[in-house]
């Protein structure tokens, strides 16, 4: 099975790729994860990575593609994959074409975690996290018993800098505006498929499970 996952900050991409790859017994390829494991590393492609990450932009397509050609060339990749945070932009969608073409292979969905951008405003602004154990609630969604204070270890809840309605604003349009292409992309190509991400978690994975159906684990 071999899929891309895509969504907006918000939208649950996190919980369901999780999901997915454990029914499915597929490797997760989140070019995300790749990179900050390679700045903790302190490799040569951390290193480039890492001054792009920090300004908040893309790593340059020549690099993040040599990494995800090497990747799904590894055995563990040939019944296979889970792609997250790929392709960013049409020119990575293109390179992923040619490079599946070269392993033979071709994608099977492009599935897409669809939440309304208010939503996820209201989602992103309100999650409060734990100065202590780092457990997360959200002010409407799961609030802790008593207000401010973490239901786990008592510690103090705080909201994360980045949460606030104007950096989150600008991160929903900054993405939207780099997925919708690659959404188009792969819509006139068949693959894509929309899955309501509004709905109850349970119930999300069970439509992407639907879509899934069909195919051998
Ligand atoms: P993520 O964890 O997917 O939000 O990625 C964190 C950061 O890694 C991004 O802000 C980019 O700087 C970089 N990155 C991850 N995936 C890609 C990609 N496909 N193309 C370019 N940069 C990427």
């Amino acid at each position: 099975m071999k899929l891309i996952l895509m969504g907006l900050p918000g939208a649950g991409k996190g919980t369901q790729a999780e999901r997915i790859v454990e029914e499915f017994h597929i490797p997760h390829i989140s070019t995300g994860d790749m990179f900050r494991a390679a700045i903790k590393e302190g490799t040569e492609l951390g290193l480039k990575a890492k001054s792009f990450m920090d300004q908040g932009q893309l790593v340059p397509d020549e690099v993040t593609i040599g990494i995800v050609r090497e990747r799904l060339g590894k055995d563990d990749c040939k019944k296979g994959f889970l792609l997250d945070g790929f392709p960013r932009t049409v020119a990575q969608a293109e390179a992923l074409e040619q490079m599946l073409s070269d392993l033979q292979r071709t994608l099977d969905y492009v599935i897409h975690i669809h939440v309304d951008q208010s939503l996820l405003m209201e989602r992103l602004t309100g999650r409060r996290i734990c100065k202590e154990c780092g457990a997360t609630y959200h002010l409407v969604f799961n609030p802790p018993t008593q207000e401010g204070i973490c239901d786990k270890c008592g510690g103090e809840l705080y909201q994360r800098h980045d949460d606030n309605a104007e950096t989150v604003g600008n991160r929903l349009e900054v993405n939207t505006k780099q997925m919708e292409p690659l959404l188009n992309f792969y819509d006139q190509k068949g693959y894509l498929r929309t899955i309501n991400g509004e709905q109850d978690i349970h119930d999300v994975f069970a439509d992407i499970n639907q879509v899934l159906g069909g195919l051998s684990k």
